[in-house]
């Protein structure tokens, strides 16, 4: 029901009407102005935009075809500066279709411009249309800024979370290290530093997962692309892995490609993902086992597929299309006392598909190993 309208406040509102008819121009000039806007126009796309500086415009009234360049396109421009204008498209006959058209590229609504001039008593339709795309910018503006805080939140929380944990790991690493060089702990107190370095050792996972995921479902995953020698990623991050690996008495052995391999990927990032499905494979795999990983070029189609192959405990196969999904765990792991998030393989998912790449896992079932496979465009490097 468009009984809105009469409500809308345009009070101090600065608006830029776009458009080559003179009478369209003067008509929403002279309206406008009555309802309290502050308002300038322009005959041409080039003219609008050199009117569209800083700070932006709350309301653009934008005719689709202008003598110049086409309105569509003046409308990408004003979204390339910014997200705050609300635009309305202002069609000719015929033109709803290129009017959606703008709406899918960032416009908030349209109007045909008879409906502007030939309804000069009644300007219900006209104020309904500038109220809806008005609200229409305000949402997407208010959840653009809630994005932000929760961005700017959680890197707040990240970095006052992990300090002092990782304040706590170092002590309790160093008070390990006192006791076997110089200051024998009673066997309580060993016990004791052990429990320390171990749950200090979970949290620090934990948060890192959870904050992790947060900002990833915020969309602020960002790519830092860079040329990145492959084989040299696999094996620092192999590196960190033979530690872990070694604690649990495993062997972890690479198969590399005999020349180098380079991509354009966000190194970082991908170091994540390969640490996150080493320590799956070696947290999942009893002591003992083996873990390998495979890194072959692909040249068919252009891309390179690494397979993280463990002997462990392996997925029974109906566990396997959630495995990628917000907090999964197969079930039976909390109660073998494996600890986890059931984060991890999301994150890794996030990270893999914004490169372009896949990610799945196989296992034949319980007890009988896990392959997780990676594939990653070779384009751009
Ligand atoms: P978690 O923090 O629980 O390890 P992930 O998202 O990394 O979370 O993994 C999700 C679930 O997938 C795990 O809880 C586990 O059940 C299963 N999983 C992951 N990697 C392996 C593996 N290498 N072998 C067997 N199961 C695995």
């Amino acid at each position: 029901m468009k009984t809105a309208g009469k409500s809308i406040d345009l009070n101090d509102k600065r608006v830029l009407i776009i458009d080559d008819s003179a009478t369209v121009r003067n008509y929403l000039q002279t309206y406008l102005t009555s309802m309290g806007a502050v308002t300038d126009s322009a005959a041409t796309g080039h003219e609008g935009l050199a009117k569209c500086a800083e700070p932006p415009y709350d309301l653009v009234l934008l005719d689709i075809l202008l003598p110049d360049i086409d309105g569509i396109e003046v409308l990408k421009q004003i979204r390339e500066r910014n997200e705050i204008s609300t635009v309305i498209m202002i069609t000719g006959h015929g033109g709803v279709k290129s009017a959606i058209a703008a709406i899918q590229l960032g416009a908030d609504g349209y109007l045909q411009k008879q409906e502007i001039t030939s309804t000069r008593d009644d300007h219900t339709e006209f104020l309904y249309a500038i109220e809806q795309a008005l609200e229409h910018r305000a949402g997407i503006v208010a959840q653009k800024q809630l994005q932000e805080i929760r961005a700017d939140f959680y890197s707040m929380v990240t970095h006052d979370l992990r300090s002092p944990t990782s304040t706590i790991l170092t002590a309790a690493e160093m008070l390990d290290q006192d006791h076997a060089q110089q200051q024998p702990f009673s066997s309580e107190q060993q016990q004791l530093v052990r429990l320390i370095h171990k749950a200090a050792n979970k949290l620090f996972r934990l948060i890192n997962d959870y904050l992790e995921f947060a900002k990833i479902e915020a969309g602020y995953l960002r790519l830092n692309l860079e040329e990145v020698e492959l084989r040299q990623l696999v094996e620092s991050s192999a590196e960190l892995a033979q530690l872990q690996a070694q604690a649990k008495q495993q062997s972890l052995t690479l198969d590399l490609p005999p020349t180098p391999v380079y991509a354009c990927v966000d190194a970082e990032r991908l170091t994540q993902v390969f640490d996150n499905l080493l320590s799956n494979a070696i947290k999942y795999t009893p002591n003992g086992g083996q873990i390998t990983v495979k890194m072959q070029v692909r040249p068919e189609d252009k891309a390179v597929e690494f397979r993280i192959i463990d002997t462990g405990l392996g997925i029974p196969t109906q566990y396997l299309p959630a495995l990628f999904t917000k907090y999964h765990r197969v079930p039976g792991e909390a109660a073998r006392g494996i600890h986890g998030s059931g984060l991890g393989l999301l994150i890794v998912k996030e990270i893999v598909t914004a490169h372009g790449g896949t990610v799945h896992a196989e296992s034949q079932g319980a007890d009988q190993g896990s392959t997780f496979v990676i594939i990653l465009p070779l384009t751009g490097a």
